[in-house]
Parts: structure tokens; C-alpha cells; sequence
């Protein structure tokens, strides 16, 4: 079985094997596969190794974003056409390094879901402990492995990245987008002419897009299976932005538990597939490698921020959901805000629309499994089960 291998620490730029950061139809191939065979590929972490083992959050805050995502790929599978459904399985997935790291973006670079209310950088490294996670800079918790690719995808068309440049330059000129950038773009064995051609239309890799790439879905786990749409002969399947857990909306932006690590992944394909099944953005079946945890607190949240009403929007609904866990979690631990908006990006919370039809107000809430704490953080003060449910003669209280 290929085995494709990474030089942990090293920025991509000196990986010679390994990749690209940038999407774009023309990037060689770095191996192939047949339908039905598996692989090893090992990737690296999502920050291009700026990110160091130490107590600073200068290297968070000094980041250089454009060099996001070192990709491992791209992989040609052998038959595979324009039209076909390519499907992935995720057999295992496995860190490499016994680190990871979680962060705050600062405001003026990067920023975050909450960047209004954390503007200073700031950082989380974490100690992985086979599938343990915990943190000298998050003491009281631990977190269980939820190990998934952040980012997953197949190579675009010339077509369809036309068009991708075409939309997101409307969202330029307000900070919405990022254009493509020459300046720091790894392409992988091209060179010179061919190379600037490329690198100036080769888009980057922060949005999920029609053919995967940075959806950060945490429950892409173990025994997970894609079906991915295929736009270029030979699929041209990436992967990098490996995490060994996160919470939904990986709300930081300065990841989830960020890691250098391996996932070993099995190739097929659906001939014909995209029509068949009107595919246009890939879908997922989840394995059953899901952490067990049995109680949970949700907080919620409505569309309504600082005074003002948003009609039904549940982003703002879920931004509200994040700041009263954080919150919560400040007043009944011993971490701070910036330590429990960082715990919340990397711990598997769940994010989950409630009503997205009742004018004015969207609400949507944040469920923290109680698990991760070594305290016990329930609200004090009401009556215990021991209390409510040992009381004689109050059963089938119904009849
Ligand atoms: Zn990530």
C-alpha cells in the first residue's frame, strides 16, 4: 500500500513530495490509485508549521494566513471522469506528532467568530494522549478523540474555478474574500511561466466550495464515507487540516485541535454518478467512531444582538449560543473567557438550528458535553435526584 509521507515541522515550501496550498485543474499529480485500492497519506497541519510547542501567542499572532492549507495531493484515480461520483472512505485517521495546537486569530489578523469580543491572539497547545487530548493552557479538561480531515477535496474544472474567482471577487473589495495570491501559492513540480500563470488564478483554500475542500465538519470521523462530485479526469482528490477534534463552527477560525497527522483512506468510484444522483456537493455518510458522552448542557441563542433585531438569522442566533457557554464556563471554572471561546472550538460541541421560521428570531444553541470538565459545572442549588426522585408515593403521577 502507498504510503505518502511528511516532514513534520517543515513548511510545505520545502516538502517536495507532498503538495499545494492553492486549488487550480493543472496542479500535477503526486501519485495514482485504482478504484478499489487504499492508501497512507500524511498531512500536514493547517498553519504550514508556524505554529510552535511553547507558552508565546506571537506565532498565532504574527501568522502568515496565506500560506493556509498545505494540501497532501493531488491523488489521480485511474478512471475517473468529469461526471463520476468519486467515493472516499476514511478507514483510520491518526496523529503523527504527539501535540496540537488551538488559538485565537487577533482581530486585525484573522480574526474569528468572536473577534468583537477577542481581539488579542492567543493560544492553546495541546498534549495528545493516544485518544486523549489536554492542555497545560486549559487545565480541567480533557478531551476525546473525534479525529477528522478539516479539509477534503477534488481539483476544480478550469470551468468551475472561473467561476469561483468570478463570484468571490465581488466579496473582495469588502474583506469578504480572499483573492488569489501568488506570493506565497506551493504548486507542486510547476515552474516558472506556467507557474505565475497558475498561482495568479489558483484559489485559495479557506472556503468549502461544490467539490468539499474546508468544510470543517467534525463528524467526517473514523469509517466515515464521501462521495465526492469529480470535475477533472482523474478526480485529483486533497486532504490536509486534520484535526483531532472540533467543535461545530470550529468558531475560533484558529482551528479546532490542530495536527500533523495520517489518514488512511480507501478509492472508488461511481461511474456516471453526478447525474444519476444530481450530486453538486459532496455527501457523507458518518462511521461509528463518535466519542461517548451522555450528558449534556445547551445554551441558546436568538437572533437578537446588542439591541438590535436580525430577522431569522441563525448565525448570529449561534454567535449568541457561544457567548453565554463561554460565559457559563467562566463562572463555574477556573478558566477564563479567552480559554473557554478556545475550549469551545476544539471540544466536539454540537451546534444545532432550532426554529428558523418564527419572525423576528432564529435560535439556534450550542450543546457542551459535560464530560470534558473534570468538575462537575451543572447549576447548583435545586434539588438532586437523589432528592426529587427518593421521595415515596409521588409515582405515576399521571393515573
Ligand atoms: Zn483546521
Amino acid at each position: 500500500m502507498q504510503h505518502i509521507k511528511i516532514k513534520p515541522g517543515a513548511p510545505l515550501a520545502e516538502q517536495a513530495e507532498i503538495g499545494h496550498n492553492r486549488w487550480h485543474p493543472d496542479i500535477p499529480d503526486l501519485t495514482s490509485v485504482k478504484p478499489g485500492e487504499e492508501m497512507i497519506l500524511e498531512c500536514m497541519d493547517f498553519l504550514d508549521a508556524q505554529i510552535k510547542d511553547t507558552d508565546s501567542a506571537n506565532d498565532v499572532r504574527d501568522v502568515d494566513l496565506t500560506r493556509a492549507h498545505p494540501l497532501t495531493g493531488p491523488i489521480h484515480v485511474e478512471g475517473a471522469e468529469p461526471g463520476d461520483i468519486l467515493v472516499v472512505d476514511l478507514l483510520d485517521i491518526r496523529c503523527i506528532t504527539p501535540v496540537g495546537f488551538s488559538g485565537i486569530f487577533a482581530k486585525e489578523n484573522g480574526g474569528g467568530f468572536l473577534a468583537e469580543h477577542f481581539p488579542e491572539a492567543d493560544k492553546a497547545i495541546w498534549d495528545l494522549h493516544g485518544v486523549y487530548a489536554t492542555s497545560r493552557h486549559i487545565p480541567g479538561v480533557r478531551i476525546a478523540a473525534m479525529m477528522h480531515p478539516g479539509l477534503i477535496g477534488t481539483l476544480p474544472s478550469h470551468d468551475l474555478l472561473r467561476e469561483w474567482n468570478r463570484r468571490e471577487a465581488l466579496l473582495v473589495p469588502k474583506g469578504h474574500a480572499n483573492p488569489p495570491d501568488a506570493k506565497t501559492a506551493v504548486l507542486r513540480g510547476v515552474k516558472g511561466a506556467e507557474f505565475d500563470r497558475m498561482a495568479a488564478e489558483a484559489a485559495r483554500t479557506v472556503p468549502p466550495r461544490e467539490h468539499g475542500g474546508n468544510l470543517d465538519i467534525k463528524n467526517l470521523t473514523i469509517g466515515s464515507r464521501i462521495y465526492f462530485p469529480v470535475y477533472v479526469k482523474g478526480a485529483g482528490l486533497s486532504m490536509g487540516d486534520l484535526h483531532f477534534s472540533q467543535g461545530d463552527g470550529e468558531i475560533s477560525f484558529c482551528g479546532a485541535i490542530e495536527m500533523d497527522g495520517a489518514a488512511h483512506l480507501g478509492f472508488d468510484l461511481i461511474k456516471g454518478g453526478m447525474a444519476k444522483y444530481n450530486l453538486t456537493a459532496p455527501i457523507y455518510v458518518p462511521g461509528r467512531h463518535d466519542p461517548k458522552y451522555d450528558q449534556w448542557m445547551h445554551f441558546t441563542g436568538i437572533s437578537v444582538e446588542e439591541g438590535v433585531n436580525y430577522y431569522l438569522d441563525s448565525t448570529v442566533a449561534y454567535r449568541q449560543a457561544c457567548l453565554a457557554a463561554i460565559d457559563y464556563i467562566s463562572r463555574t471554572t477556573d478558566l477564563s473567557r479567552a480559554q473557554a471561546y478556545m475550549l469551545l472550538t476544539a471540544a466536539p460541541v454540537e451546534g444545532r438550528y432550532g426554529g428558523v421560521v418564527d419572525l423576528p428570531n432564529s435560535s439556534a444553541s450550542l450543546a457542551l458535553p459535560t464530560g470534558i470538565f473534570d468538575t462537575d459545572i451543572l447549576p447548583k442549588g435545586a434539588l438532586n435526584d437523589a432528592a426529587r426522585f427518593g421521595r415515596p408515593g409521588t409515582r405515576c403521577s399521571l393515573t
